[in-house]
């Protein structure tokens, strides 16, 4: 079915071909200047880094401060005027920390005490400084200490209290210059639903990945990352050449590639080697994965820089990871469970490929990583998540190399930002035979077998236009 479909799109393009003649329009200017408006408004998304630079700080000050603690949940915390402004924070087993998202550091904390808004799990909360606990009842503003409805002179002295904070975190900021006027705003600025830019490199990878076997999923899912980076993410040359499965493309829109260029089984050999040089085996953990891959870019790819995280996730999944894939993270996901709308009655263990999220966290948007089972575009919602792993490229652009479209003479190069490059064969002989020729391109390793020679020559000595292959003359010619 799909050969079919390759078919039909070389017609088509070689008809193109043969009416506009010219080597150097292979891509119209047009849609040069589409792709690069598209490539412009998929990487705008600047906007939103702080969610994550939160939950980061909070992890960083609860390990400073109370070494072990797993983090159960973060709730949002306002502050007396209804704007959020604080995150409480609660543990495992007991304790609480209030978090500022202005100050970016806590306001107050305690190891072994509960939350003071323990029971008020469903209600708005409100914090106005150490010691001063309310809740919205009903839209009426109540004391959490003595249950009372907060009078207009009580109202007032907490506004005193609220503008005395404000000061002297005015003051100190001051100091420190920071720069986080605008995260306040950011934080709820998520849209509901979001896939990752040129996300159809996920949904169009059904072959060029390598199979999963002894259970080496998040291997494949890491391998499915890179690709991802080197094809679209601007990391061209991020997997060395070698391990590339380039793909020939029929169309100028990298939306319509069919199939996307990926890693080669080489390169799952690669990373599982790489992962029993630091003693794992083919079954890692989220944590085991970061290590193979910050050792990958060690080993191969030093010049590009990345940033990634990965965590055991507890209560606090949809405020993690929708924020990581907006940032535009891969977000590899260790999942366990049942979820029936994806696989019945089918209780897995697996590592899947994230490159989007819905209804703001309610569901992911997965590449599974299974051959088999091809499921490249699902959104899973029912299954545990237990661990992610998150890598995001940033290095400079540079242009992929892993799509082209060969001509007879000319190959080209397209990068999904809408550039492409191209050459002209540079053919070495070999093989030369009475009747043929082999060549081989000396750039691009472009091989045509067993060509016919091309013989030319006004007298009886006939010479290979191309090779320079010379033949005696036949008898009777
Ligand atoms: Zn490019
Ligand atoms: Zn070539
Ligand atoms: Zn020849």
């Amino acid at each position: 079915m799909k050969l079919t479909t390759v078919l039909c799109a070389i017609l088509t393009l070689f008809s193109i071909q043969l009416e506009n003649n010219d080597k150097n329009s292979v891509v119209p200017e047009k849609n040069k200047h589409t792709l690069n408006y598209v490539r412009q408004k998929s990487f705008s998304t600047k906007k939103i880094q702080s969610t994550n630079i939160h939950y980061t700080k909070i992890t960083e000050i609860v390990n400073n401060l109370m070494g072990n603690k797993e983090i159960k949940k973060i709730e949002n915390l306002y502050d007396i005027h209804f704007d959020l402004m604080y995150y409480l924070v609660t543990f495992e087993d007991s304790g609480y920390l209030i978090y500022d998202l202005e100050a970016q550091d806590y306001q107050e904390y305690s190891e072994t005490s509960s939350s003071p808004y323990l029971k008020y799990e469903n209600e708005m909360k409100i914090y106005v400084g150490p010691g001063n606990y309310c809740y919205l009842d009903d839209g009426t503003l109540k004391d959490i200490a003595s249950g009372n409805t907060i009078s207009a002179s009580d109202q007032n002295n907490l506004e005193t209290i609220y503008e005395n904070i404000q000061d002297s975190k005015e003051e100190s900021q001051n100091e420190e210059s920071t720069d986080s006027a605008n995260d306040t705003n950011s934080i709820n600025s998520l849209p509901s639903s979001y896939d990752l830019p040129y996300s159809y490199y996920f949904t169009n990878l059904h072959e060029n990945y390598a199979d999963n076997y002894l259970g080496s999923c998040g291997y494949i899912a890491l391998q499915i990352t890179l690709g991802y980076f080197n094809n679209f993410g601007g990391q061209g040359g991020l997997i060395p050449d070698e391990y590339i499965e380039k793909e020939q493309v029929y169309s100028e829109d990298p939306s319509q590639w069919t199939e996307s260029a990926g890693s080669n089984y080489n390169f799952h050999y690669k990373l599982l080697t790489i992962g029993s040089q630091l003693n794992y085996s083919s079954a890692v953990s989220m944590s085991q994965l970061k290590d193979i891959h910050d050792e990958y870019n060690d080993q191969f790819a030093s010049s590009y820089n990345f940033v990634s995280e990965n965590n055991i996730l507890t209560a606090f999944v949809n405020l993690i990871l929708p924020s990581l894939l907006y940032q535009n993270y891969v977000v590899i996901l260790g999942v366990s469970g049942i979820d029936s709308n994806v696989l019945p009655g089918q209780n897995i263990r697996h590592a899947v490929t994230a490159y989007g999220y819905v209804n703001g966290g309610d569901g992911y948007r997965v590449h599974f990583g299974e051959k088999e089972l091809d499921l490249t575009n699902v959104v899973i919602k029912d299954y545990t998540i237990e661990s992610y792993f998150a890598l995001k490229y940033t290095s400079s652009h540079k242009h992929s190399q892993n799509y082209y479209y060969v001509e007879p003479e000319v190959i080209t190069y397209m990068c999904p930002c809408g550039e492409y490059s191209y050459h002209y064969h540079d053919w070495e002989y070999t093989n030369l035979t009475s009747s043929s020729h082999t060549k081989v391109c000396k750039e691009c390793n472009a091989t045509i077998e067993n060509e016919a020679h091309t013989f030319i020559g006004p007298g009886i000595f006939k010479t290979c236009s191309e090779c320079g292959y010379s033949k005696l003359p036949s008898v009777g010619s």
